[in-house]
Formats: structure tokens, sequence, C-alpha cells
């Protein structure tokens, strides 16, 4: 008789909870204290609103990520993404933990520098780099990611002016059955013209052609999405060893993994329909190792993880301005958190909870932000027990792209603090002042009131 496999069963918890025609609950319990600081002393210490960021769930996702990846792979680096949290002190735990730097644009390249990055881990990708870039980026041995052929064409041009061989890879777009397709970044992978791009890299003799890139979308809920996207970027490795008897040391294969967040109009939360780490692990890892790629030559497996990494690490505490009754009798209530601080309110059903003790009575709510704006919105209709002027409130998984897609727009930008794995809080962005604004302005000598 032929022993069959075992196969472990798995249990998966799903949080559906009580669930009404106006969606779900968002909290059952207060939020009194994050990192173990009470959420009212960081208020009077600080002020409201405040971002606050937790070290400690920082260090924590990034261990998850890596161990995921580095258990199934023998060679992974992660390169943070400047982009989705650019924060210095945020960066550092990320450099810290030994993440590279992946900039899109000279401003976080020198951000990056300026961080104390070496110029050999850090990633220049972006559609968008100068001659001066380019130039900048190979005197620092950068690894630039090339996404067209101008960008090319101009590599091309400088190159000679160089001692070192610049290192560079090309960024790949393909379908990996997710449409739209993002097809507007890089040399596409169907129609030929990413292998094109390799063969006159190889062809110039100027460059050292390290790797091969792509960055597929973001917010990715299909984890075998990346495992169309390992295959067609093996399949390039793997003619460049063919043709050119070429090995590249890396496959970058970008960011875009989801993070626990639930997106508008879903019905189940995030935390139950978001892949996890090893989700997206298997797929990618998997079809490497079973690739024509010899094993002995097997890529570093680079990946560019933003938002998966810092969502969760990231809360907005805010503060009741007044309640409302709708026209159509609907409860309001208003935040001093506006779309300005709170742009991903734009895509995701945020999780608002209370930071102190609340009534088991909970009704209906829109919330609103302080803005002068009816778009000022940020949730349409959330479950919420009734809060008084004062009250505060925690919104939670808020650590991608809201420190860096935030607008100065009518008001000023809060503080950012950082409690730390002893759970002390420091600033590390302080308050915009109206003098920090307007200290960019120039006023004509016609136009100025008090002379
Ligand atoms: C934005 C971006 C990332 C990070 O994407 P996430 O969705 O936040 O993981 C990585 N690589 C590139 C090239 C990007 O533009």
């Amino acid at each position: 008789m032929v022993k069959e496999n075992f196969e472990r069963p798995i249990i998966k918890k799903l949080n559906i909870g009580i669930s009404s025609k106006f969606g779900m609950k968002t909290e059952f319990e207060p939020i009194t204290h994050l990192d173990g600081v009470a959420v009212k002393d960081l208020v009077k210490e600080h002020g409201s609103p405040l971002y606050v960021i937790s070290e400690k769930t920082i260090r924590k996702t990034y261990a998850e990520a890596k161990r995921a990846f580095e258990t199934r792979y023998p060679k992974v680096q992660f390169a943070w993404s400047y982009k989705t949290n650019y924060i210095d002190a945020v960066c550092n735990v990320f450099h810290q933990e030994g993440s590279w730097a992946e900039v899109v644009s000279r401003f976080e390249y020198d951000k990056a520098i300026s961080n104390g990055v070496p110029g050999n881990k850090i990633i220049f990708n972006g559609p968008d780099k100068t001659e001066d870039d380019l130039h900048t980026a190979i005197d620092n041995n950068s690894y630039i990611h090339i996404d067209h052929f101008d960008e090319l064409y101009m590599l091309i041009d400088i190159a000679d002016k160089h001692k070192n061989k610049p290192k560079v890879a090309i960024r790949v777009n393909m379908d990996t059955g997710i449409y739209p397709m993002w097809d507007r970044f890089g040399f596409n992978y169907e129609n030929g013209e990413a292998w094109e791009a390799l063969n006159r890299i190889m062809l110039s003799k100027k460059f050292d052609l390290a790797g091969i890139h792509c960055h597929i979308g973001t917010f990715m809920l299909t984890a075998s999405a990346y495992a169309i996207a390992a295959t067609k970027l093996a399949d390039l490795a793997i003619n460049l060893k063919r043709k050119f008897n070429h090995n590249i040391s890396y496959l970058d294969l970008g960011g875009g993994f989801a993070s626990k967040n639930t997106l508008k109009g879903s019905y189940l939360l995030g935390i139950d329909t978001s892949p996890s780490f090893d989700d997206y692990a298997e797929a990618i890892t998997t079809t490497l190792i079973n690739s024509q790629i010899e094993p002995e030559n097997l890529p570093v497996l680079i990946l560019e993880t933003g938002r998966a990494l810092i969502d969760d690490a990231g809360s907005l505490i805010g503060s009741v301005i007044a309640n409302k009754k709708l026209s159509d009798g609907r409860r309001t209530t208003i935040l001093d958190i506006g779309v300005n601080l709170l742009f991903t309110a734009f895509w995701y059903e945020h999780k608002i909870t209370p930071a102190q003790d609340f009534s088991q009575h909970t009704e209906v709510t829109s919330v609103y932000g302080p803005l002068c704006m009816n778009i000022d919105q940020i949730r349409e209709s959330v479950s919420l027990p009734p809060m008084k002027r004062g009250d505060n409130v925690v919104i939670s998984r808020i650590g991608a792209y809201n420190m860096t897609q935030w607008m100065q727009f009518i008001t000023l930008r809060p503080r950012v603090v950082m409690i730390d794995t002893k759970e002390k809080a420091h600033v590390i962005r302080d308050h915009e002042t109206n003098a920090a604004i307007t200290s960019l302005e120039r006023m004509p000598e016609h136009l100025k009131l008090n002379k």
C-alpha cells in the first residue's frame, strides 16, 4: 500500500462580526494607549491632530516579511520605498534593519544620501532622471533602473565620461492578469521591447547590467500575479545567459503587497482578505527556484515593499470638533482630521476608534474633516458610539503614503512622533508654523501694505 502524503490542515480566522446594511462596526474596545503611551498624554503634550509611528510595529512587520522570504530563498534584500513614507527617522529604522533605499526622484535620492545610506545601496527608479541625476548616481555607484529608451540613450551618451561602469537594470512592465495593466513605466515584456533594451545594453558594452526590475501595481490582492511576474523576469535572465553568457546579479520584484486596510466597497475586512507575506513569498520564490536559472547563479531577490511594511505602524490621533445632524437626520461627527492629512481616506474604509470609554450604543455616523470642502469626508457611514466635543479618536493603519501625500491646505500640518521600543515618544517632525510656510514666499515691493 502506498502511503498518502500528509497535508497539514490550516485554520484561518474570519472576523466577520455582526454586520448591518451599514457595514460593520469598526471597533468594540477603545484605544486608550499606543505602545504603552496614553493617547490623552500624547494630545496634551503634542496637540491634536497628531501622527504617531510605532517603531516596534515597524521592526516587527519587517521581521515578518524578512522571515517569510528568507526561509524560502537564499538571497533576499529589501529596499525601502521612500515615497511610501520618507520621514527620515522612519527611513532609518528600515536602514538599521538592513534595508537599502529605493527612490524615484532626486529629492528622495538626496534624502537617502543625507540619511547615511551608501550610494551602492540606493536603487534609483522613476521616469524623470536628469543628466545631472544620472552623473551623480554613476559617481556614487548606485543602481540605475532605466525606464525608457530616451534614458538609455542618454546613459549611453554619458557613460564614457566616468571611470566606473554604470550599474544598470531595466524596469519591465507586463501582463500579469491584473487590469488595468501598469504599462506606462519601463519596457514591455510581451511586445519584445524589454528584450530589445537588454540587447542594446549588452551590445553597447558600456554597462554593468546588474538586474531586471518590475513593479506590477499597488495593493495587489492576488499573490499569483507575482508568480507570473517572476516567470517573465526569470525568462529574460535565462535568455541573457543563453545569448551573452551573462549572469545578472538580482531580480527586483518591486513593491505592491497589500496592507491590512479595507478597500472602499469591500464587504470583508482587509485583515481577512489581504494575502500574507507568506503568500507573496511562496508565489515568488517557488517560481524562481523552479526556473531554469542554474542554482549557483540564482540572483538576489530584491523587494521594494512599501505600504505593507509601514501601514500598521502609523496611527492618527484626532479630536471631535462637533456633532451635527444632516438634513436627512443622519448623525455627523466633525473631526480635526481632514483629507489633507488622510489622503488614503479616498481609498480605504479607515478604522476609527474612540480613545476613551464609550457606551455600547452605536449609531450610523458620517465622519467629516474640518476643511471647508464637501469632499472632506473621512468615512461615509460607520457605526460609532456617540462622542462629545473634545473626545479623541485613533485612526489606525495610516503609516503608508499619508505622510508623503499630505497637503498643507487650509491648515498647517501637525507633529509626527515616534514611540520607540522602550515606550518613549520622540518628535520626529515638528508642526509647521506660519513662518516656515511663508518663508518661501516673496512680496513684490508695490504690494506691501505695511511699508
Ligand atoms: C511606489 C513604489 C514601490 C512601493 O510600492 P508599495 O505599493 O507601497 O509597496 C516600489 N517600487 C516602485 C518602483 C514604486 O514606484
